[in-house]
């Protein structure tokens, strides 16, 4: 029997970790990718950003060292662009080379270039043109650009400019309060930036738990950030030496650099989709069922471009779960209420889909129950010196199913695993209650916080 084909147009997580399945099934898998191995996960966006983090939270480290009796010395720590910024592109291509060995031990051959779909089970790349049973789309995402605020890519930026910069700015001003801005805010702050964030909303990271967006807002503005709320930016443009910013109600703010993160838009127009009768929302997303069909027969799409949730774990699984349903194993269609998902600001934000929200369980619109416990009041904490953060769990009523939980904590990123096992295997706050957590340690307050949501049997 010959083996089955699949072309996998771009290869960020969404294409290359299907790749990597479809070969360990015994397709014979082409990946085509226009910039490099890796995607713009790991060259422009998540990657580089983390590596920028790993930074920025040393040095956040470094600013509380006195209250732990270590005297940093007269000198203040800095951080030189230079060679910050050549180790995070460093990093990134040495990430893209090992995505590109991994994908060649696994006999995927990848070709360089612009894919295009040129027919049922067709895609072109220059003039040559391969065959597949299975295409799957994971052409990602890229930032959004507002007319008014035009990127220059010296002193008006979207995040992927960043790391050109010859010198951090001095004053950076952030446009947008979402996961994007609130993690560069953050960032550039600890690196020594005098950083304002204009903020539309109400308060910084309207989409997450609003508890833990406090935290990181007062956490932010103890460290000397100007938060602007309920301002909207209309223009930015180049003034001067520096950049101005113009806000709806006709306040202007001034900074040495201007980082843009207005959203994305995805990469489906321009290689044949709509030709080949691939059905896109209204904001121009693939539109895909939860096991990655299109509405194409034989052509899937995961990642960014299907705007499902942007992260490189769904864009992941999504591949992986194409790749499975397309070579006829077994699959769990996607389950968006189990995903991790993390903000690295300054103090980290994690979190378990829960489809519950604090809100809802004080109105009692849904019948669970939640713990909150202060990071103040676990021992390690206090050893390390943080005090801003807290875990908390949300659980079932009455059967004390564990729903979910947010963490906001350093390395909450970490933290968060024990949460999402609980959630995906139905543990209950008593299973949870019950496990040896080391002492002391953070992890120890998941334990408590299901103590605390228990409930004495009648
Ligand atoms: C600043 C920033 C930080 C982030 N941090 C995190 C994080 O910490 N954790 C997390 O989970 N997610 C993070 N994300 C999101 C994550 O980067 C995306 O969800 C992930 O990259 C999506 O993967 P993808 O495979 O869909 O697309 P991408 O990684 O965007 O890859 C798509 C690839 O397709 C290529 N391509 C497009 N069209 C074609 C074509 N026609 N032919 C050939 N190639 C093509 C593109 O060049 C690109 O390389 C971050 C995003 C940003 C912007």
């Amino acid at each position: 029997m010959s083996r089955p084909r699949v072309v996998v147009i771009g290869g960020g997580p969404g294409g290359y970790e299907a790749a990597l399945v479809a070969a360990q099934l015994g397709a014979q898998v082409t990946v085509i990718e226009e910039n490099g191995p890796g995607g713009s996960c790991v060259l422009t966006d998540c990657v580089p950003s983390k590596t920028l983090i790993a930074t920025s939270s040393l040095m956040a480290a470094l600013d509380g060292a006195g209250d732990l009796g270590i005297s940093v010395g007269a000198g203040h720590a800095r951080a030189g662009a230079d060679r910050l910024n050549a180790r995070i592109k460093d990093l990134a291509l040495a990430q893209s080379h090992d995505v590109a060995t991994r994908l060649a031990a696994a006999g995927v051959d990848v070709v360089p270039g612009r894919g295009r779909l040129a027919g049922p089970g067709r895609v072109a790349v220059g003039d040559r043109e391969f065959d597949a049973q299975t295409v799957l789309i994971a052409t990602g995402a890229r930032p959004r650009v507002l007319p008014a605020a035009a990127p220059d890519g010296e002193r008006l930026l979207t995040c992927r400019q960043l790391y050109d910069l010859s010198e951090l700015p001095d004053e950076l001003i952030v446009v947008g309060s979402g996961v994007t801005g609130a993690e560069f805010a953050s960032a550039y702050q600890m690196l020594g930036s005098q950083v304002t964030l204009v903020s539309s909303r109400d308060h910084v990271l309207p989409q997450e738990d609003e508890e833990a967006a406090l935290v990181v807002e007062e956490v932010f503005a103890r460290k000397g950030m100007t938060v602007l709320s309920r301002s909207r930016a209309v223009t930015a443009r180049r003034a001067g030496s520096g950049v101005e910013v113009g806000l709806a109600d006709g306040r202007t703010v001034r900074g040495t650099h201007c980082l843009l993160t207005v959203g994305v838009v995805p990469q489906t127009d321009g290689f044949g989709l709509a030709e080949a009768g691939v059905e896109l929302d209204e904001r121009g997303f693939v539109r895909v069922d939860r096991v990655s069909r299109t509405s194409v027969p034989g052509v899937y799409a995961a990642g960014d471009c299907t705007g499902v949730w942007m992260l490189a774990s769904v864009a992941a699984m999504q591949g992986r779960i194409a790749m499975w349903h397309a070579l006829g194993e077994a699959v769990q269609p996607l389950r968006l209420g189990w995903v991790a998902a993390t903000i690295f600001t300054e103090p980290e934000i994690a979190t378990v889909a829960v489809g519950v929200s604090q809100r809802e369980v004080d109105s009692g619109n849904v019948s669970a129950r939640a713990v909150k416990l202060p990071l103040a009041t676990n021992a390690r904490a206090k050893m390390d010196g943080s005090r801003d953060g807290f875990v908390k769990l949300f659980a079932r009523s009455p059967s004390g199913i564990v729903l979910g939980g947010v963490i906001v904590a350093p390395r909450a990123s970490e933290l968060i695993l024990a949460v999402s096992l609980a959630v995906e295997r139905q543990l209950t706050v008593d299973q949870v209650a019950t496990t040896f957590a080391v002492y002391p340690s953070l992890s120890g307050s998941i334990t408590e916080a299901a103590r605390q949501l228990m409930q004495p049997s009648d």
